[in-house]
């Protein structure tokens, strides 16, 4: 009797198991790039909205072109010792990696941090970005849905090509936008940009669709192949203060990132700083600010 109860059990749990597979294989075709666009540009609120916003940038001129274009915030308003550290999901060729060694002290540390996230990384690492979505130490924001840094006239930066057009510019911020919010039930707020440069309509734009545009004023340096962690390191201990968003990335395990860290924060919270989330901050020029 007992065996068959087990052997009951072991069936289920096995259907179960399956079943989860098989939705979640399907719903990482859904979600892949090329198909969701597709699905995107079936549906006509996504069309309209995209006409309406791409008519205002038709003969816009994209004025200059940056990592620090007004209306991009850099740091934020604290009275407290906070200082928010992000970390960049780029995906492409050779950008698909993941970083785990840095992703687990992160949460043995109970450090919060941001994760600016492509539609590119998600397809090439779908479970992982699922995994990380549900835990609530990590803020998920908006990368690019092709990891191209926002332009209306084709503008590119260290060889990543921006968007050519205003209409590609809209895709890049706002199909984004509503696959991660597809997958994790939350519209992000923030944006960076591919390379973090954009141009001013660029950044018109993405304030239109209500997206805050994020950059940075602390450069770790780790995306420079390679660098060694006492770099890393010097890089953000030396320009640190209360108010600083930090760039780093999570898609390169074969730098240095997590080593940097593993030095970074002990010194860090020994001088009494304390990390925090980009949406719990009084950004200057964020929209949050605004509303
Ligand atoms: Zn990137």
């Amino acid at each position: 009797m007992k065996t068959r109860y087990l052997f009951q059990f072991s069936i289920c749990f096995v259907g179960l198991f399956l079943t989860t597979c098989f939705v979640n294989a399907q719903d990482a075709a859904y979600y892949r790039n090329p198909n969701f666009l597709k699905v995107l540009n079936r549906d006509t609120s996504y069309t309209n909205l995209k006409k309406k916003v791409v008519n205002e940038f038709l003969h816009a001129s994209p004025g200059a072109w940056g990592e620090f274009i007004k209306g991009v915030d850099e740091d934020f308003y604290t009275k407290h010792k906070y200082i928010a550290f992000t970390f960049d999901a780029c995906g492409g060729p050779h950008r698909n990696g993941y970083n785990a060694k840095l992703i687990d002290y992160l949460r043995k540390e109970r450090i919060p941090a941001t994760f600016f996230i492509t539609g590119l990384w998600i397809d090439a690492n779908f479970k992982t970005f699922m995994e990380l979505s549900r835990d609530t130490l990590f803020e998920i924001e908006n990368h690019g849905f092709n990891h191209r840094p926002c332009s209306i006239d084709g503008e590119s930066k260290y060889g990543v090509q921006g968007t050519k057009d205003a209409s590609q510019a809209f895709d890049e911020l706002e199909a984004n936008e509503i696959k991660i919010e597809a997958l994790t039930h939350r519209r992000p707020i923030f944006y960076r940009s591919a390379t973090a440069f954009m141009d001013e309509s660029g950044v018109r734009m993405a304030h239109q669709l209500g997206i805050q545009p994020i950059s940075f004023q602390v450069l770790s340096g780790d995306a420079v192949p390679f660098t060694a962690p006492s770099v890393i390191e010097d890089c953000v201990l030396k320009n640190v203060k209360p108010g600083v968003i930090v760039i780093m990335h999570i898609n390169h395990p074969e730098w240095y990132t997590y080593e940097a860290m593993e030095k970074i924060v002990p010194k860090l919270r020994k001088e009494g700083y304390e990390f925090v989330h980009l949406k719990n901050l009084h950004l200057y020029n964020g929209i949050l600010n605004k509303k």
